[in-house]
Protein backbone atom coordinates (compact mmCIF):
# COMPACT_ATOMS: atom_id res chain seq x y z
CA UNK A 1 0.00 0.00 0.00
CA UNK A 2 2.52 2.26 0.72
CA UNK A 3 4.68 1.97 -2.41
CA UNK A 4 1.06 2.60 -4.26
CA UNK A 5 0.20 5.97 -2.14
CA UNK A 6 4.34 7.15 -2.90
CA UNK A 7 3.78 6.44 -6.58
CA UNK A 8 0.40 8.08 -6.49
CA UNK A 9 2.03 11.15 -4.91
CA UNK A 10 5.37 11.29 -7.55
CA UNK A 11 2.42 10.86 -10.27
CA UNK A 12 0.60 14.05 -8.93
CA UNK A 13 3.76 15.68 -7.89
CA UNK A 14 3.99 19.05 -9.74
CA UNK A 15 7.83 18.97 -10.00
CA UNK A 16 8.03 16.24 -11.64
CA UNK A 17 7.91 16.60 -14.89
CA UNK A 18 5.07 15.55 -17.18
CA UNK A 19 4.95 12.19 -18.91
CA UNK A 20 5.12 12.08 -22.57
CA UNK A 21 1.98 11.90 -24.36
CA UNK A 22 1.38 8.15 -25.34
CA UNK A 23 2.44 7.61 -29.37
CA UNK A 24 -0.70 6.80 -31.52
CA UNK A 25 1.68 5.43 -34.06
CA UNK A 26 3.26 1.67 -33.58
CA UNK A 27 6.55 1.88 -32.57
CA UNK A 28 7.87 -1.56 -34.36
CA UNK A 29 10.14 -0.32 -37.10
CA UNK A 30 8.48 -2.07 -39.59
CA UNK A 31 5.11 -1.39 -38.81
CA UNK A 32 3.05 0.08 -41.52
CA UNK A 33 0.48 2.93 -41.32
CA UNK A 34 -2.36 3.94 -43.64
CA UNK A 35 -3.31 7.08 -45.63
CA UNK A 36 -5.36 8.29 -42.48
CA UNK A 37 -2.94 8.08 -40.04
CA UNK A 38 0.16 9.52 -42.16
CA UNK A 39 1.39 13.38 -41.51
CA UNK A 40 -0.26 15.81 -43.77
CA UNK A 41 2.78 16.77 -45.49
CA UNK A 42 3.34 12.96 -46.51
CA UNK A 43 -0.20 12.64 -48.37
CA UNK A 44 0.26 13.01 -52.25
CA UNK A 45 -1.70 9.73 -53.60
CA UNK A 46 -4.63 9.26 -51.87
CA UNK A 47 -5.38 6.24 -53.69
CA UNK A 48 -2.46 4.64 -52.02
CA UNK A 49 -4.77 3.60 -48.85
CA UNK A 50 -1.46 1.82 -46.82
CA UNK A 51 1.99 0.34 -46.93
CA UNK A 52 3.01 3.56 -45.15
CA UNK A 53 6.36 3.64 -43.36
CA UNK A 54 6.67 5.40 -40.10
CA UNK A 55 8.16 8.79 -40.15
CA UNK A 56 11.81 9.65 -37.78
CA UNK A 57 13.85 12.07 -38.40
CA UNK A 58 16.80 9.35 -38.66
CA UNK A 59 19.09 8.42 -41.22
CA UNK A 60 19.50 4.87 -39.91
CA UNK A 61 16.05 4.54 -39.23
CA UNK A 62 15.36 5.52 -42.84
CA UNK A 63 18.14 3.21 -43.79
CA UNK A 64 16.57 0.13 -42.38
CA UNK A 65 13.32 0.78 -43.77
CA UNK A 66 15.24 -0.43 -46.99
CA UNK A 67 14.95 -3.76 -45.48
CA UNK A 68 11.42 -4.35 -44.88
CA UNK A 69 8.17 -3.77 -47.59
CA UNK A 70 6.67 -1.26 -47.78
CA UNK A 71 4.50 1.32 -50.69
CA UNK A 72 8.51 2.74 -51.30
CA UNK A 73 10.18 -0.28 -51.88
CA UNK A 74 9.85 -0.67 -55.00
CA UNK A 75 10.50 3.11 -56.02
CA UNK A 76 13.77 2.91 -53.71
CA UNK A 77 15.22 -0.28 -55.04
CA UNK A 78 13.99 -0.12 -58.56
CA UNK A 79 15.85 2.84 -59.23
CA UNK A 80 18.84 2.25 -56.80
CA UNK A 81 19.70 -0.78 -58.81
CA UNK A 82 19.57 1.31 -61.96
CA UNK A 83 21.96 3.61 -60.40
CA UNK A 84 24.34 0.61 -59.56
CA UNK A 85 23.88 -1.14 -63.58
CA UNK A 86 24.80 2.69 -64.64
CA UNK A 87 27.80 2.38 -62.96
CA UNK A 88 28.47 -1.25 -63.78
CA UNK A 89 27.42 -0.96 -67.06
CA UNK A 90 29.78 2.60 -67.86
CA UNK A 91 32.73 0.68 -66.96
CA UNK A 92 32.21 -2.07 -68.86
CA UNK A 93 31.71 -0.28 -72.18
CA UNK A 94 34.80 2.13 -71.03
CA UNK A 95 36.86 -0.79 -70.80
CA UNK A 96 35.37 -3.83 -73.16
CA UNK A 97 34.14 -1.58 -75.70
CA UNK A 98 36.29 1.49 -76.27
CA UNK A 99 39.61 -0.67 -77.45
CA UNK A 100 37.45 -2.15 -80.25
CA UNK A 101 37.56 0.53 -82.46
CA UNK A 102 41.26 2.81 -83.13
CA UNK A 103 40.10 5.66 -83.72
CA UNK A 104 36.95 6.08 -80.35
CA UNK A 105 38.52 8.74 -78.69
CA UNK A 106 38.15 11.24 -75.87
CA UNK A 107 34.79 13.24 -77.49
CA UNK A 108 32.71 9.47 -77.51
CA UNK A 109 34.39 9.06 -74.17
CA UNK A 110 32.79 12.44 -72.46
CA UNK A 111 29.52 12.12 -74.34
CA UNK A 112 28.51 8.83 -73.15
CA UNK A 113 29.87 10.34 -69.85
CA UNK A 114 27.43 12.57 -70.08
CA UNK A 115 24.34 10.52 -70.36
CA UNK A 116 25.92 8.04 -67.82
CA UNK A 117 26.10 10.41 -65.45
CA UNK A 118 22.62 11.59 -65.85
CA UNK A 119 21.60 8.51 -65.93
CA UNK A 120 23.40 8.00 -62.30
CA UNK A 121 22.18 10.58 -60.90
CA UNK A 122 18.96 10.60 -61.47
CA UNK A 123 18.50 7.37 -60.46
CA UNK A 124 20.48 7.56 -57.44
CA UNK A 125 18.73 11.13 -56.77
CA UNK A 126 15.47 9.51 -57.45
CA UNK A 127 16.12 6.85 -55.08
CA UNK A 128 17.47 8.81 -52.05
CA UNK A 129 14.34 11.00 -52.30
CA UNK A 130 11.83 8.27 -52.24
CA UNK A 131 14.48 6.69 -49.25
CA UNK A 132 13.83 10.04 -47.56
CA UNK A 133 9.92 10.36 -47.59
CA UNK A 134 9.78 8.99 -44.25
CA UNK A 135 12.53 10.73 -42.55
CA UNK A 136 11.11 14.36 -42.01
CA UNK A 137 9.07 17.33 -44.06
CA UNK A 138 12.53 18.98 -44.48
CA UNK A 139 14.07 16.35 -45.98
CA UNK A 140 11.21 15.24 -48.35
CA UNK A 141 11.23 18.27 -49.66
CA UNK A 142 15.22 18.71 -50.39
CA UNK A 143 14.63 14.76 -51.76
CA UNK A 144 11.89 16.25 -54.25
CA UNK A 145 14.19 18.99 -55.41
CA UNK A 146 17.02 16.17 -55.97
CA UNK A 147 14.20 14.06 -57.68
CA UNK A 148 13.34 17.02 -60.18
CA UNK A 149 17.24 18.23 -60.82
CA UNK A 150 17.72 13.71 -61.59
CA UNK A 151 14.93 14.33 -64.06
CA UNK A 152 17.07 17.46 -65.75
CA UNK A 153 19.97 16.02 -65.53
CA UNK A 154 18.78 12.85 -67.31
CA UNK A 155 17.22 14.71 -69.97
CA UNK A 156 20.17 16.71 -70.62
CA UNK A 157 22.61 13.73 -70.94
CA UNK A 158 20.66 11.46 -73.14
CA UNK A 159 20.94 14.86 -75.40
CA UNK A 160 24.62 14.83 -75.76
CA UNK A 161 25.42 11.76 -77.24
CA UNK A 162 22.36 12.05 -79.99
CA UNK A 163 23.34 15.60 -80.88
CA UNK A 164 27.27 14.67 -81.46
CA UNK A 165 26.76 11.51 -83.53
CA UNK A 166 23.16 12.93 -85.39
CA UNK A 167 25.12 16.02 -85.82
CA UNK A 168 28.97 15.24 -86.82
CA UNK A 169 29.27 16.72 -89.42
CA UNK A 170 27.39 19.79 -88.79
CA UNK A 171 29.44 21.29 -85.37
CA UNK A 172 27.52 24.88 -85.52
CA UNK A 173 24.16 22.85 -85.12
CA UNK A 174 25.53 20.74 -82.12
CA UNK A 175 26.33 23.99 -80.56
CA UNK A 176 23.19 25.61 -81.05
CA UNK A 177 21.04 22.81 -80.06
CA UNK A 178 23.72 22.55 -76.60
CA UNK A 179 22.88 25.69 -75.91
CA UNK A 180 19.42 25.20 -75.97
CA UNK A 181 19.08 22.39 -74.48
CA UNK A 182 21.13 23.40 -71.26
CA UNK A 183 19.44 26.35 -71.47
CA UNK A 184 16.28 25.12 -71.15
CA UNK A 185 17.54 22.49 -68.18
CA UNK A 186 19.04 25.33 -66.47
CA UNK A 187 15.31 27.02 -66.60
CA UNK A 188 13.85 23.72 -65.51
CA UNK A 189 16.60 22.98 -62.49
CA UNK A 190 15.96 26.48 -61.27
CA UNK A 191 12.11 26.65 -61.17
CA UNK A 192 12.84 23.15 -59.64
CA UNK A 193 15.31 24.14 -56.86
CA UNK A 194 14.42 27.58 -55.67
CA UNK A 195 11.72 27.87 -53.24
CA UNK A 196 10.31 31.21 -54.89
CA UNK A 197 9.27 29.46 -58.00
CA UNK A 198 8.13 26.27 -56.16
CA UNK A 199 4.91 27.80 -55.34
CA UNK A 200 1.26 26.75 -56.51
CA UNK A 201 0.98 29.97 -58.83
CA UNK A 202 4.62 29.03 -60.74
CA UNK A 203 3.20 25.63 -61.07
CA UNK A 204 1.75 26.19 -64.88
CA UNK A 205 5.12 27.55 -66.09
CA UNK A 206 7.48 24.83 -64.26
CA UNK A 207 5.08 22.62 -65.79
CA UNK A 208 5.55 24.20 -69.45
CA UNK A 209 8.87 24.68 -69.13
CA UNK A 210 9.55 20.85 -68.43
CA UNK A 211 7.10 19.99 -71.36
CA UNK A 212 9.66 22.31 -73.18
CA UNK A 213 12.69 20.35 -71.88
CA UNK A 214 11.18 16.83 -72.66
CA UNK A 215 9.59 18.25 -76.92
CA UNK A 216 12.39 20.00 -77.58
CA UNK A 217 14.34 17.02 -78.83
CA UNK A 218 11.24 17.81 -81.93
CA UNK A 219 13.41 20.28 -83.44
CA UNK A 220 16.66 19.03 -83.86
CA UNK A 221 15.27 15.12 -85.19
CA UNK A 222 13.06 17.26 -87.22
CA UNK A 223 15.98 19.69 -88.72
CA UNK A 224 18.18 16.24 -88.80
CA UNK A 225 15.47 14.54 -91.08
CA UNK A 226 15.46 17.64 -93.61
CA UNK A 227 19.15 17.61 -93.96
CA UNK A 228 19.65 13.44 -93.72
CA UNK A 229 16.65 12.28 -94.43
CA UNK A 230 14.48 9.89 -92.00
CA UNK A 231 16.72 6.83 -92.75
CA UNK A 232 20.05 8.81 -92.99
CA UNK A 233 19.01 10.27 -89.76
CA UNK A 234 18.30 6.52 -88.28
CA UNK A 235 21.86 5.67 -89.34
CA UNK A 236 23.57 8.64 -87.23
CA UNK A 237 21.44 8.88 -84.30
CA UNK A 238 19.27 5.51 -83.82
CA UNK A 239 16.11 8.22 -84.13
CA UNK A 240 13.51 5.17 -84.09
CA UNK A 241 15.00 3.82 -81.01
CA UNK A 242 15.37 7.84 -79.39
CA UNK A 243 11.46 8.54 -80.54
CA UNK A 244 10.53 5.13 -78.63
CA UNK A 245 12.75 5.97 -75.76
CA UNK A 246 10.53 9.60 -75.40
CA UNK A 247 7.29 7.29 -76.02
CA UNK A 248 8.05 5.21 -73.17
CA UNK A 249 9.03 8.39 -71.03
CA UNK A 250 5.69 10.21 -72.22
CA UNK A 251 4.13 6.64 -71.19
CA UNK A 252 5.25 6.34 -67.77
CA UNK A 253 4.62 10.11 -67.36
CA UNK A 254 0.55 9.69 -68.42
CA UNK A 255 0.26 6.90 -65.87
CA UNK A 256 2.45 8.61 -63.46
CA UNK A 257 -0.40 11.83 -63.87
CA UNK A 258 -3.49 9.75 -64.08
CA UNK A 259 -2.52 7.47 -61.62
CA UNK A 260 -3.44 4.83 -63.07
CA UNK A 261 -4.06 1.40 -62.41
CA UNK A 262 -4.72 2.10 -58.69
CA UNK A 263 -7.36 4.85 -58.95
CA UNK A 264 -9.29 1.76 -60.60
CA UNK A 265 -9.75 0.11 -57.28
CA UNK A 266 -9.99 -1.77 -55.19
CA UNK A 267 -8.37 0.12 -51.96
CA UNK A 268 -5.28 -0.98 -51.27
CA UNK A 269 -4.59 -3.96 -54.40
CA UNK A 270 -1.96 -1.39 -55.55
CA UNK A 271 -0.66 -0.21 -52.31
CA UNK A 272 2.84 -2.40 -52.17
CA UNK A 273 3.04 -3.52 -55.83
CA UNK A 274 1.81 -1.98 -59.15
CA UNK A 275 0.97 1.39 -58.63
CA UNK A 276 1.71 4.00 -61.47
CA UNK A 277 4.43 5.56 -59.71
CA UNK A 278 6.29 2.05 -60.09
CA UNK A 279 5.63 1.72 -63.77
CA UNK A 280 6.58 5.00 -64.62
CA UNK A 281 9.67 4.09 -62.73
CA UNK A 282 10.31 0.86 -64.65
CA UNK A 283 9.48 3.03 -67.75
CA UNK A 284 12.38 5.52 -66.78
CA UNK A 285 14.59 2.29 -66.36
CA UNK A 286 13.51 0.66 -70.25
CA UNK A 287 13.68 4.64 -71.84
CA UNK A 288 17.14 4.82 -70.50
CA UNK A 289 18.64 1.18 -71.91
CA UNK A 290 16.75 1.78 -75.04
CA UNK A 291 18.67 5.03 -75.36
CA UNK A 292 21.90 3.61 -74.47
CA UNK A 293 20.95 0.88 -76.83
CA UNK A 294 20.27 3.22 -79.66
CA UNK A 295 24.03 5.50 -79.09
CA UNK A 296 25.63 2.11 -79.15
CA UNK A 297 24.38 1.68 -82.19
CA UNK A 298 25.61 5.17 -83.24
CA UNK A 299 28.24 4.98 -81.89
CA UNK A 300 28.80 1.58 -84.22
CA UNK A 301 27.91 3.46 -87.29
CA UNK A 302 30.19 6.94 -86.53
CA UNK A 303 32.83 4.34 -86.21
CA UNK A 304 32.42 1.40 -88.53
CA UNK A 305 30.03 2.82 -91.29
CA UNK A 306 29.87 6.47 -93.00
CA UNK A 307 28.58 8.41 -89.65
CA UNK A 308 32.22 10.39 -89.36
CA UNK A 309 32.55 10.59 -93.05
CA UNK A 310 31.43 14.46 -93.86
CA UNK A 311 31.33 15.60 -97.62
CA UNK A 312 32.06 18.68 -98.43
CA UNK A 313 30.00 21.57 -99.76
ZN1 LIG B 1 9.81 8.46 -58.28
Amino acid sequence: MGDQSTLRQRHVDPSTPAAPAPSTKPTISNALLSWDAIDHWRRDNHYITGGYRIDKPSYHHTFLSLRHLHNESVNIWSHLLGAVIAVLSSTYLYTQIKPRYENANQQDVLVFGCFFTGAFLCLGMSATFHALLSHSQDHAKWGNKLDYMGIVLLIVGSYVPALYYGFFCEPLLIRYYLVLIFTLGTGCALVSWVDRFRTSAWRPYRTAMFIALGLSGIVPVAHGVTIFGYSGLDDRMSISLVILHGAMYIFGAVLYASRFPERMGPAGRFDIWGSSHQIFHLCVLLAAGTHLYGMGKAFDYHHTGLGSTCVLN
